[in-house]
């Protein structure tokens, strides 16, 4: 089925390589009518839009001075009625770094007890008190200065998934947020932060030394892997703590979603997330988010290598757990982590099979490589359909899921037929629209054209 197709561009540098109108004709040969501009909008900040300590800071010059350009290919994409979607209100895309890091970041929990700081330009944890005043401001600035904008997409904060220590600065590391801005959260719901601490500690311990029966006790039991890794750890805290998470990032998407809405209620809000296999470790339960947001953007990141894609993330887990416990076998960690993450890579049983799909020696880096032996066609029709079934039903509604689609962050990129196969795997799992974040490139474009909603 021809998909509804939505646009991303990163930046505003698309305005050096095409004339405005051009760009929209490049948009409607994919029947595209709407565009997300992952970038900051040339607005000064209203301090009287700012509820918090922080009073916006400066547009970034890059921005500032292309005012002209902007305003004039945002008047053409008026005239031409193309939609106009804001990513760049995200706090991490403020390009203030010195503003940003008044936000506190997320605190990781590392085995020995110690906590550390995430130094990331992305590492604001969702709890923090000032995070957002400061996000609703830039919305009302974005809105003040552009009512053309009808609605913002939303990524993150979100807890991590990935257990690999000093991967991306601890970002996505599944033991945060231990911080003061967590511990107050945790007070506000009544829960009892440090029997969590306690339970990330348990689990610490228990994957740095994983004994066989213990597996299978995860893998045999009757709830979910969050129950299994609890009971098998044996602290019930553990799924408590996973709880928390949901909680936490629950209260912040609704009083953005509701925020956003005070602004204006006909501004629409488009809510990411990780996929489905990821999610019960960062918090975003798609069930109880999709009453607050308008739609919903799971990331299909698949690649291999890089940061946070799907084969990437496999081989780290294994990866970190083999490190952690040389005596157990590969086989036994790939089912421990099959069993967590609900699906099977076909054929993928060991690291030496993952790391033929990126070339050698980008397999433990996350720089881009275009190398590396393409994924088996029943990963496309049998995993990647299985999680876009499983975010659909989560919703509850296909039109209001349009997940986030790249060719890759870093690590083995995805050519033109994989996404291609991406594409018609989840068209054929009920997709009816998708957010193309890919570079506009000559194979990645044929693949939109090709699978894009032509109008009649
Ligand atoms: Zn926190």
């Amino acid at each position: 089925m021809p998909l509804e197709t939505w646009i991303m561009q990163g930046s505003w540098a698309f305005l050096d390589d095409y004339p405005s109108d051009a760009f929209i004709d490049k948009m409607e040969e994919a029947g595209a009518r709407h565009l997300a501009i992952g970038a900051p909008f040339p607005v000064d900040p209203d301090p009287g839009h700012y509820g918090g300590g922080i009073a916006g800071c400066p547009v970034p010059a890059a921005v500032a001075d292309r005012k002209a350009q902007i305003d004039a290919f945002l008047a053409a994409a008026g005239r031409r009625s193309i939609h106009i979607y804001a990513y760049g209100a995200n706090p991490h895309m403020s390009g203030d770094k010195a503003v940003y890091d008044q936000l506190p970041s997320k605190q990781v929990l590392h085995a020995d007890g110690s906590r550390h700081g995430v130094a990331s330009y992305w590492g604001a944890c969702c709890n923090g008190s000032e995070f957002l005043p400061y996000y609703l401001g830039r919305v009302r600035d974005i809105h003040a200065a552009y009512p053309q904008v009808e609605g913002f997409l939303n990524d993150g904060p979100e807890f991590g998934y990935e257990i690999a220590f000093d991967f991306m600065a601890d970002n996505l590391n599944l033991f945060g947020c231990f911080g003061s801005c967590c511990a107050a959260r945790s007070r506000q719901l009544a829960c009892d932060f440090a029997a969590f601490e306690r339970a990330a500690l348990d689990l610490h311990g228990w994957f740095h030394a994983i004994a066989a029966p213990d597996v299978e006790r995860v893998l045999d039991h009757p709830a979910d892997a969050a129950a299994g890794l609890a009971a098998a750890a044996g602290n019930e805290e553990i799924a408590a703590w996973l709880r928390f998470k949901q909680d936490a990032v629950v209260s912040h998407i609704e009083r953005l979603c509701a925020g956003v809405k005070a602004v204006d209620p006909r501004l629409q809000m488009g809510v990411g997330s990780r996929l489905p296999a990821f999610t019960p470790l960062t918090g975003y339960d798609l069930t109880r988010l999709a009453p607050a947001a308008d739609f919903l953007l799971p990331k299909i990141y698949l690649w291999m290598g890089g940061v946070d894609g799907l084969y990437g993330t496999v081989y780290r887990w294994v990866r970190t757990l083999r490190e952690w416990n040389p005596g157990i076998g590969e086989e036994m960690l790939f089912r421990l982590v099959y069993g967590l993450f609900g699906f099977e890579l076909p054929g993928a049983r060991s690291l030496l099979e993952l790391r033929r799909h990126v070339e050698p020696r980008f397999a433990d880096s996350i720089e881009l490589t275009y190398l590396g032996a393409p994924f088996p066609a029943d990963f496309f029709s049998g995993v990647v359909a299985a999680q876009v079934r499983a975010m659909i039903d989560q919703v509850g509604e296909p039109s209001r899921v349009r997940p986030w689609l790249h060719t890759h962050h870093g690590g083995r990129a995805l050519p033109p037929d994989e996404i291609d196969r991406t594409l018609t795997a989840a068209a054929a799992a009920g997709i009816e629209t998708y957010l193309n974040y890919n570079p506009i490139e000559p194979g990645n474009w044929e693949v939109a054209v090709k699978h894009g909603r032509k109008e009649e």
